[in-house]
């Protein structure tokens, strides 16, 4: 059990206690920020380590942002999972729970951040935000960039978008080199 130090004092509405923190390098001028952990990573403690982390390692980061996994900092923005089914987070749980982030990117200080999924897109830029506009863009706020990415999960549930979410990795990669054209791109919709 890795019980949250910081449940009572943040009045936690979650009952779970398997708190899986973000790892990576700190100071890291590149962060992702998922959703919440899923079944395997509220087992092995760490961040993306499931399917979705295979895929976000080996195809997205690896192949797509030519990017290694070592060099990032990964973390979620609740850091619990929040039941067996996986439902999304509530807005109180990510309310709560996404204070610990703040704290987070204070310290990891990142110039570039992956928002990973609609969720962690919503949180950086408003409740009413739809990714599949957004997505692939790269948005500068306070001290970093922000670009918002479609999920590796949905790949995994819908293989007709893997070619849209590795082309949205693709820029990712693009972005953190400083190609200036990842602020623009082509609607396809
Ligand atoms: N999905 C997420 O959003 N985060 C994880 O850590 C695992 C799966």
């Amino acid at each position: 059990m890795r019980t949250c130090k910081d449940h009572d004092d943040l009045g936690c509405p979650m009952k779970r206690i398997n708190r899986v923190d973000g790892e990576g390098p700190t100071p890291c001028s590149i962060m992702l920020i998922g959703e919440a952990p899923g079944k395997s990573e509220d087992k092995g403690g760490r961040p993306f380590v499931g399917k979705s982390g295979s895929e976000l390692t080996h195809l997205y980061l690896g192949k797509c942002a030519r990017m290694d996994r070592k060099n990032i900092y990964i973390t979620n923005l609740v850091k619990c999972r929040t039941n067996d089914k996986d439902r999304d987070p509530s807005v109180a749980e990510i309310a709560v729970c996404s204070n610990l982030l703040r704290t987070e990117i204070n310290e990891v200080k990142p110039r570039y951040i992956g928002a990973v999924g609609r969720l962690s897109t919503r949180w950086f830029m408003g409740e009413d935000t739809k990714l599949e506009k957004v997505h692939g863009f790269s948005y500068l706020m306070l001290a970093y960039r922000v670009m918002p990415l479609y999920h590796p999960a949905y790949g995994l549930h819908n293989t007709a978008m893997i070619r849209w979410i590795m082309e949205d990795w693709t820029r990712f990669g693009k972005m953190v080199r400083g190609d200036e054209s990842v602020m623009w791109k082509e609607r396809r919709n």
